[in-house]
């Protein structure tokens, strides 16, 4: 029989390049440590392990499906930032959520728009549905307004705004964003994706929350996978206004929040202690790790200002990003390199603990040495 595959992926799919996830050992077998993926180095904290093992107890703990509305979890994060249970949605990871946006408000011959180094699902979801990615022209890594908004054209029907954004640690201020809601126009859905919001501080808030309360066509999206220590449970959760909510939840899985993330992220939400101790630690060590890596400037490295839980480092003088890369990686520490993001120039490094932190600072002044 001919076992030849007749069946043909759409041609988009060959030119996304596969996800590789980072290791976990090195070449001799060690554990790497990881600062890949903007985990928090701190782990999770005792209250969201507490629910999480509590909601396994149960006989039918893993036999049932979960709350497929994730009603206490949507009330619980309505509770804590002031808004209407019923203009909160979850979903599995907010990944999900940027993909629903997509699907819901953008097809075949529409534009999904967002600016140069934005985060690597947007494309993703833009060609699921069959619309044009397209990508306006940043300012040294950052989202330059105006270049955004010209992009606009008849055909726009999604824009993404990661605030701050991965992978370049960038923030839009609160002024650049009500310019962006300003300037386009009522047909688009502006999606704020907010990953590395609780990461911020007050004063650096892009007030994308208080304009989605008023707006119809505002989206702000988060995660419980990155300041609160859960992103193995895969939890996000976004609002918008009643009709965007609607829209999205007749698209979604109808059971995509398990029970256990659920549980979890109830408790997450109840430990200010946890996120202020993982804000505080977050600050010092970004401080400490820019100001390290600065020094190095004679040898070509430049970082880029984070409002988040990870650097942008360039490499540009002898040593390159990718030779630094390999060395981390024989020295113990594994990073994110971004070829396929267009910055191969780039290291993405995540704040570790600080043992963690100091380790790193020390192997990338010992990789630029030889
Ligand atoms: N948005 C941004 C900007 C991110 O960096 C990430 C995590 N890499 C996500 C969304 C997705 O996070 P999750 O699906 O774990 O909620």
């Amino acid at each position: 029989t001919d076992s030849s595959s007749a069946l043909t992926p759409k041609p988009w799919i060959s030119g996304i390049a596969p996800y590789v996830p980072g290791k976990s050992a090195g070449a001799d077998g060690r554990p790497l440590i990881k600062l890949s993926a903007n985990e928090n180095p701190l782990g999770t904290g005792d209250k969201a392990r507490e629910a999480f093992r509590a909601s396994l107890a149960s006989a039918d703990a893993l036999s049932r499906y979960p709350d497929p509305g994730s009603v206490e979890l949507r009330e619980t994060i309505a509770a804590k930032y002031g808004l209407d249970p019923a203009r909160v949605i979850c979903g599995n990871g907010s990944d999900e959520l940027l993909h629903l946006a997509a699907g819901a408000y953008a097809g075949a011959g529409d534009e999904i728009l967002y600016v140069r180094y934005g985060f690597a699902v947007y494309e993703i979801a833009a060609r699921r549905v069959g619309a044009t990615p397209v990508e306006a022209d940043d300012r040294d890594f950052a989202t330059d307004v105006e270049a955004l908004l010209a992009a606009v054209t008849e055909r726009t029907r999604v824009v993404y705004l990661a605030n701050p954004n991965n992978p370049t640690g960038t923030l839009a201020t609160r002024d650049e964003v009500a310019r962006i809601h300003a300037g386009l126009p009522k047909n688009v859905l502006f999606v704020i994706d907010q990953a590395y919001a609780e990461y911020l501080s007050a004063a650096e808030d892009d007030g994308g929350l208080e304009l989605a309360k008023t707006e119809p066509n505002i989206f702000v999206t988060r995660t419980f996978s990155k300041i609160h220590g859960l992103a193995a449970e895969r939890i996000g959760w976004g609002y918008a206004a009643a009709e965007v909510i609607s829209a999205l939840h007749r698209i979604r899985l109808p059971f995509n929040v398990t029970r256990a993330g659920q549980a979890a992220a109830v408790g997450a939400l109840g430990d200010d202690d946890f996120v202020n101790a993982s804000r505080a630690h977050n600050a010092t060590w970004r401080a400490w790790l820019t100001q390290e890596l600065e020094s190095l400037g004679n040898h070509g490295v430049r970082v880029v200002p984070s409002a988040t839980n990870f650097l942008l480092v360039l490499f540009e003088g002898d040593v390159s990003a990718e030779t630094v890369y390999g060395r981390l990686m024989d020295a113990g520490y594994i990073v994110r390199w971004l070829p396929g993001q267009g910055i191969a120039q780039a290291l993405r490094m995540t704040i570790g603990t600080e043992d963690e932190t100091r380790g790193l600072a020390a192997a990338v002044r010992a990789a630029l040495a030889g």
